[in-house]
């Protein structure tokens, strides 16, 4: 059995389907930095820094690709000096065959992304976006009543019409739909010159921005027209799911200090607590990586307790301020479980491919000799 190779498009198109890009912060630099999408990709290495240990094990498995979850390219270069960062990882890669993609901040934000894994890593219950976003779009079609079925099939098989746990959730109504063919025109009914009147069905789903183009082009296919009517509206609603920042409940209140175990036992990692540690807490707020930011939202939103790293004296203090303890696990100790879920998405979209996988956890990231 012979298996045609893996190449970095296809990995890139799969991240862009669960992390989709433009979810991205503008500020930040995600998508292939390094490399090539027509590259064959025999190895897969998934962690949170493209830095020597991951660069190491890519190597030993190239041609490969780096899925890094901080970019190496982060603002535009004045420099390609190859014996000092990020010069030398990017010689690196490029003389080893290696392309890196980064999945930062589209990562964050992402339905199952980092800060779900956070959350789901704490156990939290009915966990929603602390920063709710996310574009989504109204898909409606006019079909002949006898192909809506089909179409209705075809368009939520492409991803339209998820709305929390429900897939295939779509809209019908009756109505006639009228045309006249002009010359030149191959029309499924009626005939050129002829005005003509159907029965037709207006389908309608909701379809967020990373499924709209799949569930267009499905539509197209499906529909019996030459000509399809259909529109596409923007609306203003926010996905709950999708953006920075989660917010959630415990299975049972507990005090802070007991969490503040909970915590650096399910991540591994040690934890500074601001608060009093005898406080009893049940709504939690987290955010992967630097979550400081998120300090005023998780405290209007009701929440006990924010998780994240890198929360300095002054930002934690004012947390305290609105009554919002703080538990700091640490940069990397927050992120690490998106490493484990990269990982294992990848490994059940390729494995059938023959493609060897390797994780690197923050800590474990830098030098290369
Ligand atoms: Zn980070």
């Amino acid at each position: 059995m012979t298996t045609t190779k893996l190449t970095v498009r296809e990995v890139f198109s799969y991240l862009d389907a669960i992390a989709p890009f433009y979810l991205a912060e503008e500020w930040d630099n995600v998508g292939l930095q390094a490399g090539s999408l027509d590259q064959d990709v025999e190895g897969i290495v998934v962690c949170l820094d493209p830095g020597g240990e991951a660069i190491r094990r890519a190597t030993e498995m190239s041609p490969s690709l780096i899925v890094s979850h901080h970019p190496l390219i982060y603002r535009p270069l004045d420099s390609l000096v190859t014996d000092s960062y990020p010069g030398k990882y990017l010689a690196a890669l490029c003389q080893n065959t290696i392309s890196l993609i980064a999945a930062h901040t589209n990562l964050d934000k992402a339905a199952g992304g980092a800060s779900d894994c956070l959350a789901q890593r704490l156990h939290l219950q009915e966990t929603i976006a602390l920063l709710p976003e996310g574009r989504s779009y109204k898909l409606v079609v006019y079909v002949p009543e006898a192909d809506a079925g089909k179409v209705r099939t075809a368009i939520g098989d492409a991803g339209s019409g998820m709305i929390g746990n429900y897939s295939h959730c779509s809209f019908e109504s009756e109505g006639v739909g009228r045309f006249t063919p002009m010359s030149g025109a191959k029309p499924a009914i009626g005939e050129p010159g002829v005005g003509e009147a159907v029965k037709e069905t207006r389908l309608e789903a909701l379809v967020t921005e990373d499924r709209l183009n799949a569930a267009v082009s499905a539509m197209l296919r499906a529909h019996p027209y030459e000509e399809v009517a259909y529109d596409v509206y923007p609306l203003r609603r926010r996905e709950r799911h999708v953006g920075l920042g989660r917010i959630g409940l415990l299975l049972q209140p507990m005090t802070l200090e007991r969490f503040r175990d909970l915590v650096a036992r399910n991540l591994g990692a040690p934890c500074r607590l601001a608060g009093d540690s005898g406080r009893l807490i049940n709504r939690v707020a987290v955010c992967s990586g630097s979550g400081s930011s998120l300090i005023d939202e998780a405290a209007k939103q009701g929440a006990d307790v924010l998780v994240t790293g890198d929360v300095k004296y002054h930002a934690a203090g004012a947390a305290l301020e609105l009554g919002l303890a703080i538990i700091d696990a640490g940069h990397a100790g927050t992120e690490n479980p998106v490493v484990d879920y990269m990982y294992a998405m990848l490994n059940q979209a390729f494995e059938d491919r023959g493609v060897r996988m390797g994780s690197v956890y923050g800590e474990e990231a830098w030098r290369l000799e």
